[in-house]
């Protein structure tokens, strides 16, 4: 008799298709299927408990199974599922919108929904484009990216993309966008000041040069997540929007991946009292329940739209469940936890004890660095300490790690030869003392 396991395995195999997944590989493995989650842990078919040790994709904030989340959802359940934002509102979407706008850094006093962070960096891309062209600069088409950015797989967000393994094969299809250095010290030598300045002087050169050209900068401000979890060095952030500001070109912070606590403040750009003209959340807004994200724009942005119908100068963008009430009511709930339990300030003393032990880890043989802003932590493996050489990529080392830290009882994702930790905010320290022994130990398994 074939059991519940084999029997949903042979049904995940002969009918998923999984996402950032070569299915070949896959497909010739045991594969975990999830069937419940409580707290930091998630439970397979088969009973086995693991931490959530990336947040389930960087996303969640107060664990899984959540009574207070469930109740949001379960109220809202009871009146209305959804509801469409075209033309008309709905009670959580306006709750939830002034909520943002009170969190979020100055002058960001508007909020547009979809459904995840590459729709919102879709709409902050259509915003930054149209605003131009509403107010009559029609040649201010082109954005400014950073090397190794990830924003997203549609095709806007894949056009302001660098991450070669993953954009290169759709360049035809995509619009050409201008490629700055990421600080990325470690890598491209110097110190982080050297590395700053690079960046720094090849966006005032194209500002300098070509403004009149372009429309906006995206960053993921602070830390480059899929880029490697890389931290730019103090004031970078600051400088950057401080020059957009200068000549004229927007400043479009994704704060997808870094918002909602995850980095030790509200937002990334708190961390440097960065004001930018968008801003693009969506993962940890609900707390990691549903999929809801938002873009926020400045008045000046929005007021670029504000004209009679005849004048053309409507956005024309929208998803089906744009406003999701399910979704904004789970907003609201998690944003209502996260400041009864001080959440922000405890991601920072969290962070402080992960730092601590992780510093063990430093002196091993083939750790070449550990990169850490709040509860966003990289640890880059290398084959050769000294010369910084790093790992074949077809050796697999960061697949083979997070496959034995799976073994021991906690799941994550690398990127590359970068191992990822990324818990749930909500965990405790015991829990994070747990979870960085498995992550000590995987390393030390597969170096
Ligand atoms: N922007 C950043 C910085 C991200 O890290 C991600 C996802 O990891 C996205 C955008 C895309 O978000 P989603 O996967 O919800 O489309």
């Amino acid at each position: 008799m074939t059991s519940e396991y084999e029997r949903l395995a042979t049904l995940n195999k002969a009918y998923l298709w999984h996402p950032f997944t070569q299915m070949k590989e896959y497909n010739s493995s045991s594969p975990l299927i999830i069937e419940r989650g409580e707290g930091v842990m998630l439970y397979d078919v088969q009973g086995r408990a693991y931490y959530d040790g990336f947040s389930s994709v960087w996303l969640n904030v107060h664990g899984h199974n959540v009574p207070e989340l469930n109740l949001a959802i379960t109220e809202q359940l009871g009146k209305v599922a959804h509801s469409t934002l075209l033309g008309m509102a709905n009670v959580p979407a306006i709750e939830l919108a002034e909520k943002l706008v009170e969190i979020t850094p100055p002058g960001l006093n508007k909020v547009f929904y979809s459904d995840s962070g590459a729709t919102g960096v879709e709409i902050a891309i259509k915003m930054a484009f149209q605003y131009w062209h509403n107010k009559g600069f029609r040649n201010k088409t082109t954005f400014i990216t950073m090397d190794q950015a990830y924003h997203g797989d549609t095709i806007g967000a894949v056009s302001v993309g660098a991450i070669p393994l993953f954009h290169e094969v759709f360049r035809p299809m995509l619009f050409p966008s201008l490629t700055i250095p990421y600080p990325y010290p470690y890598r491209y030598g110097g110190d982080g000041m050297e590395a700053m300045d690079a960046t720094l002087t090849a966006l005032r050169y194209l500002l300098e040069t070509r403004a009149d050209e372009i429309a906006a900068l995206i960053v993921e401000p602070i830390v480059q997540g899929a880029g490697g979890i890389i931290v730019m060095p103090r004031d970078c952030l600051r400088q950057m929007a401080e020059l957009c500001r200068e000549y004229g070109v927007l400043f479009i912070a994704d704060e997808v991946a870094t918002g909602f606590g995850r980095t030790g403040a509200m937002f990334a750009c708190d961390l440097e009292g960065v004001s930018p003209d968008l801003m693009v959340m969506g993962k940890g807004l609900t707390g990691g329940y549903l999929p809801v994200a938002a873009t926020l724009a400045t008045d000046e942005i929005y007021n670029a739209f504000y004209a009679d119908y005849e004048e053309q100068k409507t956005f024309f963008h929208g998803h089906s469940f744009t406003g999701n009430p399910l979704g904004c009511a789970v907003a609201l709930a998690s944003l209502k936890l996260m400041e009864e339990r001080d959440m922000v300030e405890g991601v920072k003393v969290k962070a402080s004890f992960v730092e601590q032990k992780l510093a063990a880890l430093k002196d091993r043989p083939h750790v070449g660095e550990i990169r850490q802003q709040g509860l966003m932590i990289g640890i880059e493996l290398v084959r050769d300490k000294a010369s910084q050489v790093p790992y074949d990529w077809a050796e697999r080392v960061g697949v083979r790690t997070s496959l034995r830290a799976r073994e021991l009882g906690m799941l994550t994702r690398p990127l590359g030869n970068a191992i990822v930790f990324i818990p749930p905010l909500a965990s405790s320290i015991a829990e994070l003392d747990e979870m960085t022994d498995i992550l000590a130990e995987s390393i030390l398994y597969v170096t």
